[in-house]
């Protein structure tokens, strides 16, 4: 079984080599995203709305991070009168202290985690698993993940790279009892068992949130398994972590982004689950939490409200239709990306959170062939912000010497007409000498991409040769 862990801290070029070379992996992430795919386009179709729809979603998010300072303020009002414990955070290091504070302030053994996004992004299971707690992941897919010592590779998937032989081998390995047989069912089945009882003895539970509505105070959690509310009721005490940009004027609002959300996500029309928390149990609830704490994180959100070209990346509803549609995505599956999170919107969003130093290579890693902005429900121009990064890379001199020496040379050329016309001619000649077929398998100076497949052989003369001759004009 591959263990991408251990490829995080290797060169973003070794973890690519190493994602291609992986056949394994090549199969889940075709299983996953193609399915998506489909899934996500019947939805759409079935949909007639859903261009206005979007067109909705994109003036709800922009109209919210336009008066984000009024929305966060009147939530707050809304959450504490709910009898909500606000707190705020500004780094991913501060939200996981105050997590962890707030665990241990209730002297909790076990706590359960409802899957979220935010909470990978400060480092939460790690920073619960050093302070000693017990912790479980309840959403299937995290509880893969936790038991192969793994990270998410994918935002609404988080175990997508690993097929269901893989995970069968899993569970027998780590289960009390054995699944019955090799079936999908049979295995669900089994994590059920394994994880009912850390549901009911736990002490704190955490989950993030989809939304958080300003005029209520409330919280809104999606899930499919029901494992939100399995967590949220039981412990003395629920924390929900979520980012700044999660917010929505109202219930409304909410609904017409869940709308967009499901669709684009899963493909379905409706969540099974769709659940709202407002404040701790009151006199005479049947159950839920004694204490109720929503932690609000920044890490890097007003840095992006305040940056003109970054600001419509916190549009982002967290759908993932993005990197289900991105060749890129498709090829290397999400550990290669390096951050929390992958794909197109990791690419995007990964420079502001670990720094462009860090992470220069993924806005590269992108063919900028549109598909992901075309998909993105609340159209995010992603291709715009990854050249918007690529540019900042430029001029800050991050780009390789190799890099600046090329492209200079490239703008020589390109401006001198004789000399491009040239290069372009000895280039064909020599692509033709190692064609085999219509296809080159290996060349000097090819290395990158045919190491991982053919290149096509040149056929014909060059465009310029052709247009000058008139070849193909109306008459
Ligand atoms: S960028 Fe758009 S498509 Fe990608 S996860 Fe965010 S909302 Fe979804």
């Amino acid at each position: 079984m591959s263990t991408p862990m251990q490829t995080t801290e290797l060169p973003f070029g070794q973890r690519v080599d190493a994602a291609l070379a992986n056949a394994t992996l090549k199969l889940a992430i075709d299983r996953t995203t193609g399915t998506a795919e489909r899934k996500r386009a019947a939805a759409v179709a079935a949909f007639p709305r859903f261009e206005a729809a979007r067109d909705r979603g994109q003036r709800i998010k922009d109209h919210v991070i336009a008066h984000l300072e009024h929305y966060l303020l009147e939530f707050e009002r809304n959450a504490i009168a709910s009898g909500a414990q606000l707190h705020w955070a500004a780094t991913a290091d501060e939200a996981s202290r105050i997590v962890v504070d707030l665990c241990r302030k209730a002297g909790a053994r076990r706590v359960t985690r409802v899957k979220s996004m935010l909470g990978e992004e400060i480092g939460l299971p790690h920073a619960l698993d050093e302070a000693g707690f017990e912790r479980f992941e309840t959403d299937l897919a995290e509880h893969i993940v936790q038991l192969a010592g793994d990270r998410p590779s994918h935002i609404v998937w988080p175990s997508m790279h690993r097929t269901r032989e893989e995970v069968s081998a899993l569970f027998k390995r780590s289960h009390r009892a054995p699944h019955r047989d090799e079936t999908i069912e049979a295995m669900v089945d089994s994590a059920r068992r394994e994880l009912r009882d850390k549901f009911l003895g736990a002490d704190v539970a955490i989950s993030g949130a989809n939304f958080l509505i300003a005029d209520t105070g409330a919280t809104c959690t999606v899930t499919n398994e029901g494992n939100a509310e399995l967590t949220t009721s039981p412990p003395r005490v629920h924390i929900v972590t979520a980012g700044i940009e999660k917010l929505v004027p109202s219930l409304p609002h909410a609904f017409a982004l869940l709308r967009l959300l499901v669709r684009s996500a899963t493909g379905a029309d409706l969540t099974q689950y769709t659940t709202f928390h407002c404040g701790p149990r009151r006199p005479g609830d049947r159950d839920g939490p004694e204490e109720f704490h929503i932690v609000l994180v920044d890490n890097g959100r007003t840095k992006m409200l305040a940056d003109t070209a970054l600001r419509e990346m916190l549009r982002c509803i967290r759908c993932g239709a993005c990197m289900n549609h991105c060749v890129v995505f498709r090829q290397l599956g999400g550990h290669a990306y390096g951050g929390t999170y992958p794909g197109p919107m990791g690419a995007v969003l990964t420079p502001v959170l670990d720094g462009l130093q860090r992470s220069r290579d993924l806005p590269h890693a992108c063919t900028l062939n549109g598909k992901c902005e075309e998909v993105c429900p609340v159209r995010i121009p992603i291709p715009t912000l990854l050249r918007g990064w690529r540019d900042r890379s430029w001029r800050d001199g991050l780009e390789p010497a190799s890099m600046r020496v090329g492209l200079g040379l490239f703008t020589f050329a390109a401006s001198n007409p004789w000399l491009y016309r040239l290069g372009t001619a000895l280039g064909l000649r020599a692509m033709r000498l190692f064609a085999r077929g219509g296809w080159i398998r290996r060349m000097p100076g090819l290395g990158a991409w045919t190491a991982h497949r053919d290149f096509p052989a040149p056929e014909g003369r060059s465009f310029m040769a052709r247009y000058a001759s008139g070849e193909g004009r109306q008459p």
